[in-house]
């Protein structure tokens, strides 16, 4: 029997997880801990069905609820940002990282140094932290496991492969909602509009991040981090169908892509089951229903985030911090609806060109402390950016 921990169980990441543990034959899992934000109700949920050791929100008020939706049933319960690092403190033999943003950041760093196997969906953590992230997993013998699709597919394509004889990964993103959309008419784009991903259904703020292609912004980081490969050689093909989630371009002039359903559970059963491959419950593939598979170069003027994103590798340093803070808090007040949706780029623009001038942002990311410090500033900067400040 394996034990796992799901952080971010009641969201999009998480429940794709839980039902792939709820389907698994009785006895394949142990279940240590579940965290969740203000979902409470499906948080106890969750727990009671795993028969969890532990539930962990992530909010000091919603801990009566969850003591109360938890009474009688043995599970303990625990609140706080604290809590929710602490639960990576306990042994478990696969750890899935699913909470949403820079949040994800320590419990991830916590469970590395523990030795987990962590099967990261959370990209913000390798995008702020990423040097810090991968010489933790390997200075304690821990894996990361990617779940994000594209990185999944790279995974996949790259098993078995010299990684020397690689030339070059190329990340697919659908396009988004706004995919043929003019800048003036992005300007008009509504919450309901940003949100309405054409194939994939995804969590409020990545899916609002594909709107704007943030999301491949931070792929291409994460890509970066992950793999160790110099940016010249990453690509973004933009593939409207989302049935091609990445390819790897071989030195031999072979290029090998990698298809699959537009469903996440293929890439966390890939982690969950890995190294072996296990039976997973997606859609089968018709592509002769499918037919047409097609692929354009990204618009990098429409859809500057993309440019960001280059800038952020060739800067490196604490850049990738200060980036996604800001992207953070452009989005916050893109939900709020107080600024309009390409301000969002050009707020977090403001705010890297101000936080360059930091002594330190040259300077690899070396502790956490030093990863929240520049997380913190480059919030306040955004937000007073935001503000008019
Ligand atoms: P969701 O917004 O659906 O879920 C986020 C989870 O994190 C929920 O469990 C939420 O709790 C919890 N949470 C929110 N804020 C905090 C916090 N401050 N501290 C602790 N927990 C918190 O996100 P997704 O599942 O869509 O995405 C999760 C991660 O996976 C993101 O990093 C995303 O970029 C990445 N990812 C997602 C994909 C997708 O298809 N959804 C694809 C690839 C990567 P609650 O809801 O109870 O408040």
């Amino acid at each position: 029997m394996r034990s796992l921990s799901i952080f971010g169980a009641t969201g999009s990441i998480g429940e794709s997880t839980y039902d792939l543990v709820r389907r698994a034959e009785e006895g394949a899992y142990r279940t240590v801990a579940l965290t969740g934000g203000r979902n409470i109700d499906r948080l106890a949920e969750m727990a009671r069905a795993l028969r969890a050791e532990l539930a962990v929100t992530a909010y000091e008020d919603c801990l009566p609820a969850l003591r109360e939706a938890l009474a009688g049933s043995g599970v303990e319960v625990a609140a706080g940002a604290q809590a929710i690092a602490e639960a990576a403190d306990r042994p478990a033999d696969w750890t899935m990282s699913a909470i949403v943003g820079a949040a994800g950041l320590v419990p991830g760093l916590r469970a590395l140094q523990n030795g987990a196997t962590l099967a990261l969906a959370n990209k913000e953590s390798l995008v702020t932290a990423g040097p810090l992230l991968m010489g933790t997993a390997r200075a304690n013998s821990a894996t990361v496991l990617p779940v994000d699709s594209e990185h999944s597919a790279i995974f996949q394509a790259l098993t078995g492969e010299d990684p020397s004889c690689v030339e070059r990964i190329i990340i697919t993103a659908s396009g988004g909602p706004f995919r043929d959309w003019s800048v003036e008419r992005m300007a008009g784009a509504t919450l309901a509009e940003a949100v309405a991903h054409p194939n994939w259904a995804m969590g409020q703020r990545i899916s609002i991040d594909s709107a704007s292609m943030f999301n491949k912004a931070l792929e291409i980081i994460e890509t970066r981090e992950f793999f160790d490969i110099d940016p010249s050689r990453i690509e973004v093909l933009v593939h409207p169908q989302s049935i091609v989630h990445a390819l790897v371009g071989f030195c031999d002039g072979g290029i090998m892509a990698h298809l699959g359903p537009a469903d996440m559970r293929h890439a966390i059963g890939y982690a969950l089951h890995w190294p072996d491959r296990g039976a997973v419950p997606v859609e089968r593939l018709d592509l002769a229903k499918i037919s047409t598979l097609s692929f354009q170069a990204p618009d990098e003027e429409r859809f500057p985030a993309l440019r960001l994103a280059r800038e952020v590798m060739e800067a490196r340093g604490m850049h990738g911090a200060a980036f996604n803070a800001a992207k953070e808090i452009a989005l916050d007040h893109f939900i709020d609806g107080r600024i309009p949706f390409p301000r969002m780029a050009a707020l977090v623009e403001e705010t890297l060109t101000r936080m360059s001038a930091r002594p330190d942002m040259a300077r690899a990311p070396s502790s956490l402390d030093h990863v929240l410090e520049v997380d913190a500033e480059a919030r306040r900067l955004a937000a007073a950016i935001a503000e008019g400040a």
